[in-house]
């Protein structure tokens, strides 16, 4: 803060200072009467990001002081902006009335704002989660003799993730590899660090949430005891062990500790709801990485990054934000074991199975709304009156809820089908219809946003108030009366009575009949075509009416406060079952779509295998008219564990690769899947590397991001993932880029074993189905017709020939002139690539078979740059070789006996060795 020296401040500017000495890292905005203003770097700051008037004011010093402030009413929409952009906002207010004050009033921070820590609804997305992540490291003994010399000492990363709208707690306890796929998956809008940690392992994890807001505390906040006795102070517990938490646990533990400090902090008057820690551990769920989420499309497209085009656009017919925040998480989260995957599949199975009672669960489902965001605003004592009924509206739908799900359930069980995870959804459901029925039978069924517009407490819920509405409306009507006394007595027809919240209740009388204005009128207003007066009787029924109203309004507030109070007491309630009609609305969305988009369910088992028939793409098959789509089969078996894919430009690859990937990973969610038949194996990772994905902003080139997607790929894989690649090496030149997917290729096959599709527009990897036993081609069909090409879509065995890059460039546009000197050149190019070939075996730079290493033979599909096409002709090839060749070239092989076979191969061995 560029602030002067203090001594010549005015008391207010002091208590200024105070308070922002203590938010130095926030913008405050110090309530001054309708008011909040901002001083010195603040104003500047806030007048620079959202376009305020910089003003100045005087000190009370020599000091001119840069000022800036928003009306108190406006401030939501300035604060929305300040954190949209990443600000922190401390809520500076008056907390005593001014009119008792003495000297000056009172001020204190309510509250700090902060992208990761916010209630509003303007600043939340209905359909994600709003996360604040503490990470801290610690180190874990791997070995059972605990820290003795020759166990391994692991990196461990704890993550402690809160989301302040819905209380939720999540603590995660994940290897240094991992956490970056935690991250990811929670995509939270701030980062709790330790201050100037250094730990390279958390750097590469921290890069997934770029653009989070960082905010540093100093280490001592992560203390693993400090931080135990913060949990067990606010969750009222003597330890840690109910949550499954122990002392090799401290990473999470001093995570989960600063967390709640830093809350604290934001908060001051306390975390009423935060829920108690959900733990998870590794194991339980599929650690997916930042570029499979990405070039997935999971939950948000490549191009832009938005819903539309992804995985989570097709899956989502939730009806409910609880839902659609659910229904995210799960997609970023596959689960592991097969009971678990199974018990979500049996759920969605009876669902789909019962379409009659999965439209009336829909129905019950749709009038529910935000119930966790609401409860925990209620708990916070911030829900409005129109908030608090919407709650209760809410839960007074749940028992239909509920009932629909056991018709379902019911509808199975004749089956002889359990239901899964939707009859666990039951027991014990608690949707708390007590304190539904008292919300909407004590609120009026459309309450105003504030208490005192219009009447919140429904008429017959309180005498006391009751009474008082009476006595304002009795007010109000002798008012009415008066007006038709004082124009029977005036004898003006127009006059009449009006109110406002300067003057209060008056008479107004058009300027023309100002001549009939009684004596004992007392004028108030001058309008330009009217005058307003009041009389002694106005008077008395306004003050009547005007008491009552002040009256009512605190009776009001006392009522609705003590409702709102023991609503929000049963936080942990709502919190509960808000969390299963957010499963329940999942797993009715994922039935829902597996009938629309024909889905089937999938066939876990625990053997190798991966067979789809008729596969589709979920989302590619959306974007063209049902039968347009060409589903393909494909095998990855035991005997066939690496298939290289090529095929044309446009053909299809990557929309089948990306298919095997969306089909097991929805599997492991738990969802049907857009097949005819899919046996599918759990897979411990899925690893997709699609295109070039260009890193320019973390200052990587696109080779290098490739080649380090890839080299985690090989250090992580195991025989039970299922790898995806899709052009590794193109990056660089040819040679370079053939032989880095070779060996990739066979590190895959023989090192791992794991399942592989390998896309590529290397002909070259074809070969690799000759040298390797578990390697299978296959191409995407197109057919010729004359000079176009057509695309087929269809996955067929064997290997692509060429690339039909050119005719794809022709279906782009590219001009005429460039086609044709582009299928010159193509022509030129194949010719030297001849030429290279026959110089090559002339060299002879081909080994004999056996003592070869296997390797890709480069064909004539070499390329400009390596042929030196450009740079430098081809050398000339030796005489012997070209005598050579036109010798065997002139042979009549078929007529010739075996014995001539042998004497003409003695003679040309003899005349090759000749100069
Ligand atoms: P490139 O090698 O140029 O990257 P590609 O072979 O990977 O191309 P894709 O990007 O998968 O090709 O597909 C190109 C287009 O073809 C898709 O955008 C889609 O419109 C269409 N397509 C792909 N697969 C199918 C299919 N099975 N049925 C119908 N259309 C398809």
């Amino acid at each position: 803060m560029t602030s002067g020296g203090s001594g010549s401040a005015t008391p207010l500017m002091q208590q200024y200072r105070e308070i922002k000495a203590r938010h130095q890292d926030a913008i405050l905005f110090f309530r001054m009467g309708d008011f909040y203003e901002m001083f010195y770097d603040d104003a500047e700051v806030a007048s620079r990001a959202i376009g305020l008037t910089l003003t100045s004011r005087n000190n009370g010093g020599a000091a001119e002081v840069p000022l800036a402030g928003i009306p108190v009413k406006a401030a939501a929409e300035y604060l929305r902006r300040l954190v949209q952009q990443g600000h922190r906002v401390a809520i500076c207010e008056q907390v005593e009335d001014p009119k008792l004050a003495k000297g000056i009033v009172k001020r204190e921070v309510i509250e700090t704002i902060t992208p990761g820590a916010v209630f509003a609804d303007d600043l939340l997305d209905g359909a994600r989660a709003n996360y604040v992540c503490a990470v801290a490291m610690g180190r874990d003994t791997v070995g059972k003799q605990g820290g003795r010399e020759g166990d391994r000492v692991r990196e461990q990363i704890g993550v402690a993730a809160a989301d302040l709208s819905t209380g939720e707690l999540r603590l995660f306890l994940v290897t240094a590899a991992d956490a970056s796929a935690v991250l990811a998956r929670l995509a939270p809008r701030e980062l709790l660090l330790v201050r100037n940690a250094a730990h390279a392992e958390l750097d590469g994890a921290l890069q997934v949430v770029e653009g989070a807001l960082v905010t540093e505390r100093e280490g001592w906040e992560f203390d693993a005891q400090l931080a135990t006795d913060e949990l067990t102070r606010q969750f009222a517990i003597s330890s840690l062990e109910g949550f499954g938490l122990g002392v090799e646990d401290a990473a999470v533990v001093g995570a989960a500790g600063a967390l709640l400090r830093y809350l604290r902090e934001l908060q001051p008057g306390g975390l009423p709801h935060l829920a108690r820690p959900v733990v998870e551990r590794p194991g339980g769920v599929m650690p997916l990485d930042e570029m499979t989420r990405r070039n997935l499309e999971l939950v948000e497209s490549l191009r832009g990054g938005e819903v539309a085009g992804t995985l989570l656009s097709v899956l989502d017919r939730t009806t409910t934000p609880m839902g659609q925040r659910q229904l995210r998480q799960w997609l970023l989260a596959p689960l592991l074991e097969r009971d678990a995957i199974d018990a979500r599949l049996d759920a969605v199975m009876v669902l789909v199975r019962d379409p009659v009672g999965r439209a009336t669960l829909r129905e019950a489902l749709d009038g529910v709304r935000d119930v966790e965001r609401l409860a925990s605003k209620a708990a916070a004592g911030r829900a409005t009156p129109r908030e608090l009924r919407a709650l209760g509206d809410s839960l007074a739908r749940l028992p239909q809820v509920a009932a629909a799900v056991h018709a379902v359930l019911a509808h199975a069980n004749q089956g002889g089908a359990q239901g899964g995870v939707l009859a666990r959804m039951l027991h014990d459901w608690d949707d708390g219809a007590d304190c539904a029925a008292q919300l909407t039978r004590m609120l009026v069924a459309r309450p105003p946003l504030l208490i005192g517009e219009e009447d919140t407490i429904a008429p017959g819920v309180d005498a006391a108030l009751d009474e008082l509405r009476a006595l304002r409306d009795g007010g109000k009507d002798a008012i009415a009366t008066i007006q038709q006394q004082e124009r029977a007595r005036t004898g003006i027809g127009s006059l009449k009575v009006g109110y406002n919240k300067v003057f209060g209740y008056f008479l107004e009388i058009s300027n023309a009949n100002r001549h009939l204005v009684p004596d004992d009128y007392q004028r108030r207003q001058t309008l330009t075509g009217a005058e307003r007066y009041v009389t002694p009787a106005l008077k008395e029924y306004e003050e009547k009416v005007l008491s009552a109203a002040e009256r009512i309004e605190a009776r009001e507030r006392e009522l609705f406060e003590a409702l709102r109070r023991e609503a929000g007491a049963a936080i942990r309630r709502w919190q509960a079952v808000a969390r299963r009609v957010a499963t329940i609305d999942v797993l009715a969305s994922f039935a829902d779509v597996a009938e629309r988009e024909q889905y089937v369910r999938p066939e876990l088992h625990d053997g190798f295998d991966l067979e789809i028939t008729a596969g589709r793409h979920p989302v590619v098959e959306r974007m063209m008219a049902r039968e347009k789509f060409i589903p393909n089969d494909l095998a990855l078996t035991e005997e066939a564990q690496l298939i290289v894919l090529t095929g044309p430009n446009m053909a299809g690859k990557s929309t089948i690769l990306r298919q095997i990937g969306l089909i097991q990973l929805l599997a492991q969610v738990g969802a049907y899947v857009p097949a005819r038949k899919a046996r599918l194996p759990i897979v411990d990772r899925l690893f997709t590397r699609v295109g070039a994905s260009d890193n320019l902003v973390r200052g990587q080139s696109t080779f290098m991001v490739e080649m380090s997607e890839t080299s985690a790929i090989l250090h992580t894989a195991t025989k039970r993932s299922l790898v995806l690649l899709d052009e590794i090496g193109r990056g660089t030149s040819t040679y370079d880029g053939v032989s880095i997917a070779w060996s990739v290729s066979e590190h895959l096959h023989d090192a791992i074993g794991c399942k592989t599709v390998f896309a590529t527009h290397y002909h070259e990897l074809t070969q690799l189905a000759n040298e390797l036993g578990g390697v299978r081609n296959f191409t995407v069909a197109v057919r010729e017709v004359g000079d176009q090409v057509l695309f087929l879509h269809r996955l067929v065995p064997g290997g692509a020939d060429r690339s039909y890059g050119i005719e794809v460039g022709r279906l782009a546009g590219l001009p005429a002139p460039v086609i044709t000197r582009a299928k010159e050149v193509l022509a030129l190019l194949e010719g030297e690539g001849e030429q290279m070939a026959a110089r090559l075996t002339a060299d002879g730079m081909q080994a004999p078979a056996s003592t070869r290493r296997r390797g890709p033979r480069l064909k004539h599909q070499l390329h400009a740059d390596q042929l030196g096409f450009f740079a430098e002709p081809v050398a000339p090839v030796d005489a012997a070789a070209t005598r050579l060749k036109a010798a065997v070239t002139a042979l009549d092989t078929d007529s010739m006996t075996p014995l001539e076979a042998l004497t003409t191969l003695a003679a040309l061995k003899k005349g090759a060795a000749a100069p």
